[in-house]
């Protein structure tokens, strides 16, 4: 284990049996709908990659960047586009794969702008669900854990662009954060 993690919240092999469950029930729910993936980067890309591995359906993948959190531990709850998607997303049926659903607001704003483009249907997939600190009255789509309220790190999330090439999910060492006072 990282010498920074205090503990191992979700093991490698809990994560990879969650992804393949999570991947048929997406097989069947999109059957012939020809889904758009956006991954939501940078946190849901390993998450992305593993998933649409376990969908066994004619898909598309499109990226998109927005920033919330910079390097501090808390929405800051303004939602900026860093990179939007390469393609219309009008008359598609659009996956979002998140990799934590926190606050909700970026998912908020992301689900809204989606709609204003004209997407067939909007459906969220979320590795990852703190629903306790929840300010939105959003709900995943489909979602594979649920986790307390701490910050976690791995599996492409980060603290401060590090640790997202955990194969795990943990629980960041508090005198790891810059500052304490702030969690
Ligand atoms: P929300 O807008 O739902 O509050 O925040 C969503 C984003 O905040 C996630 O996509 C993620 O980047 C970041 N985030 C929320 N909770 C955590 C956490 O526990 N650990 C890490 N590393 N990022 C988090
Ligand atoms: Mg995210
Ligand atoms: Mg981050």
């Amino acid at each position: 284990m990282h010498e920074d993690i205090q503990e191992v919240l979700i093991s490698e092999t809990e994560i990879q049996t969650k992804v393949k469950e999570l991947g048929t029930r997406l097989t069947q729910d999109y059957r012939d709908l020809n889904p758009l993936c956006i991954c939501v980067l940078k946190g849901a890309a390993p998450f992305m990659a593993d998933l649409v591995r376990r969908i066994d359906i004619p898909l598309e993948m499109d990226f998109m960047a927005v920033s919330s959190y910079g390097a501090s531990t808390r929405s800051s709850g303004v939602v900026r586009i860093i990179k939007d998607l390469d393609a219309s997303v009008e008359g598609r049926h659009v996956l979002v794969v998140e990799d934590i659903i926190d606050s909700g607001l970026t998912l908020n704003y992301l689900l809204e702008l989606l709609r204003q483009r004209n997407a067939a249907s909007t459906k969220v997939v979320t590795l990852l669900d703190k629903p306790n600190r929840r300010t939105t009255g959003l709900k995943p789509d489909y979602s594979g854990f649920t986790v307390p309220d701490a910050f976690v790190v791995g599996y492409g999330l980060d603290y401060a662009e590090k640790y997202r090439n955990l194969p795990y999910i943990g629980v960041l060492k508090k005198e790891v954060y810059a500052d304490p006072n702030q969690l």
